[in-house]
């Protein structure tokens, strides 16, 4: 059913809570995703419930017709596993759309498909501040489940296991139930990092907020040239520098055509000179602390000079202004189709060896839009407490653009081989990129013993297996362990 690219919307308008297929309002809901690239799998049905109890009646259908169930909230994995064949999808985007604050605890409660513009907006009208993710779209959903690299995340830790203080859940029964350190554990510990192995419904979550602050950004952008090695050894080594409280730490390569409005279509640029930038942000009350949080990069090697196009100073920045940088960087929706492929580095591995296997995915780009993205993240896997439980020191992507559906057989697989040479040095995935289309380049989404305690817990909660992507995370397991993911490069 080929249909004409539509915008992406973020609070889309359908006439009734439950679309069927062959229907064109199903179409439209199914193809409301970020990247125009909708995998060809059609859902019987798609259920847009407002309450917990819709979606309890979802998965009671479910059960009754014998078919799997798939969850969006806001469509940012781009293989779209909620897209379960012949299966039940339920689009989160009316479950409980608001935001509220308790001003006795101090939380704020939201529901799964609050976008991360809407949270900071709130977060702005009451002077609080929580760690949220960084682009404007991204819903609450799958980044909590994934466990979340929200703002400041090196030192506070993923948003999930330091923020999130509560979840309401509705289990494949159709109860509905908390979760939380002191209710369902065993289920509030798996909510937390299993991200699409997730097997229930969160409708709500409570997190913790602290007062606001001043967001300050420093920028540096080089051009890459002969000098890969030197520029990413300096810029990471001196993120291992900075103090880990408060700083948030990105890094970026890129062809500066990726911004200019005249050139048009996928083509890499000739000559094909490529830039990295680095955006260093902190939260911090007065300028002088913030110059001081971001000084690091002050001692900079003559080498690193030679490549230096432009150095901007510690500025004063707002979280809008931010989004509305992130909104040019990736456009969504229309005819814009995108792929993301990442790795968490091994934290063991020297740095000549992280720079020598992660090379081609860093500077072969496939088109004049595609990015690399490096955050610092420093998240440290507490196994007792959650699944996140793979060690996230840096985290390494590459985000692919195209708008030419004709280009696919030259950039879904060379980059799956890009990222699959890299397995070696990479401790894992961050589960939000795990690619369910394609094993290929997928690492470990959590620790081995956290994923024979995470299938215990799915068994005791979805006896029957409505939701079916932990058996993915089991093949993955077993082909980096049997060491079946060897590069063919
Ligand atoms: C432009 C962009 C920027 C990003 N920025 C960040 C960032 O700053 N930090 C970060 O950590 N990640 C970031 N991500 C990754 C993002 O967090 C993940 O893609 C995440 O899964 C998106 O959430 P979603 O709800 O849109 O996902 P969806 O694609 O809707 O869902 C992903 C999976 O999560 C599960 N799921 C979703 N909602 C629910 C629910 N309510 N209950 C149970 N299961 C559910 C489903 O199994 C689903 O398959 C970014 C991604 C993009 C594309």
């Amino acid at each position: 059913m080929a249909a004409a690219p539509t915008p992406y919307t973020t609070r889309p308008q359908y006439s009734s809570s439950v679309l069927v297929r062959g229907t064109p309002e199903y179409e439209r809901c199914r193809r409301n995703n970020p990247s125009s690239a909708t995998p060809e799998r059609y859902p019987r049905e798609i259920h847009l419930p407002k309450t917990p109890q819709d979606v309890a009646a979802a998965l009671r259908k479910a059960t009754e017709l014998g078919v799997h169930v798939g969850i969006r909230s806001s469509g940012h994995i781009f293989g779209l596993g909620a897209l379960v064949h012949d299966g039940i999808m339920i689009d989160t985007s009316f479950l409980n759309r608001d935001i509220a604050y308790d001003t006795d605890t101090q939380e704020i409660a939201f529901g799964p498909a609050v976008r991360v513009e809407e949270v900071a907006g709130k977060l702005a009208e009451i002077n609080r501040f929580f760690p949220h993710g960084h682009a404007p779209t991204v819903a609450a959903g799958g980044f909590l489940l994934a466990g979340g690299q929200g703002w400041f995340v090196r030192g506070w830790g993923a948003t999930a296991q330091s923020w999130i203080t509560k979840m309401e859940i509705v289990v494949p029964s159709g109860e509905v139930v908390t979760a939380s350190r002191t209710e369902n554990k065993d289920l509030f510990w798996a909510a937390r990092g299993s991200g699409l192995g997730f097997f229930g419904v969160v409708t709500r979550f409570w997190g913790r907020t602290i007062p606001r602050s001043t967001l300050w950004e420093r920028n540096f952008t080089f051009e890459v040239g002969n000098k890969y090695e030197a520029l990413m050894t300096w810029a990471l080594t001196k993120g291992d520098e900075t103090p880990k409280y408060g700083t948030d730490l990105n890094l970026t390569i890129y062809y500066p055509e990726k911004y200019d409005p005249n050139c048009s279509g996928d083509d890499i640029p000739n000559p094909a000179t490529l830039h990295m930038s680095l955006s260093l942000l902190c939260y911090a009350d007065t300028k002088p602390q913030a110059k001081i949080l971001l000084s690091a990069y002050d001692d900079m090697p003559a080498e690193i000079k030679d490549a230096l196009i432009e150095m901007k100073p510690v500025t004063k920045t707002s979280f809008q202004r931010i989004f509305q940088t992130k909104r040019g960087f990736i456009g969504l929706g229309g005819d814009k189709r995108w792929s993301i492929l990442s790795m968490l580095s091994e934290p063991s591995v020297p740095m000549p060896k992280l720079l020598s296997y992660i090379k081609p995915a860093m500077l072969e780009l496939p088109t004049r839009t595609s990015v690399v993205f490096i955050c610092t993240c420093d998240i440290v896997p507490d196994e007792v407490d959650s699944a996140v439980t793979i060690p996230q020191q840096y985290y390494i992507s590459t985000i692919t653009q195209w708008t030419d559906p004709k280009l696919e057989p030259q950039i879904y697989q060379p980059m799956r081989d890009r990222y699959r040479r890299a397995l070696p040095v990479s401790a894992g995935v961050y589960v939000a990129d795990y690619d369910v289309t394609c094993d290929d380049a997928n690492g470990k989404v959590m620790s081995d013993t956290a994923l024979a305690r995470f299938l215990k817990i799915r068994e005791k909660w979805d006896p029957k297996g409505i939701f079916p992507n932990y058996k993915k995370f089991i093949e993955t397991h077993n082909k980096i362990n049997q060491g079946l993911h060897k590069a063919k490069i």
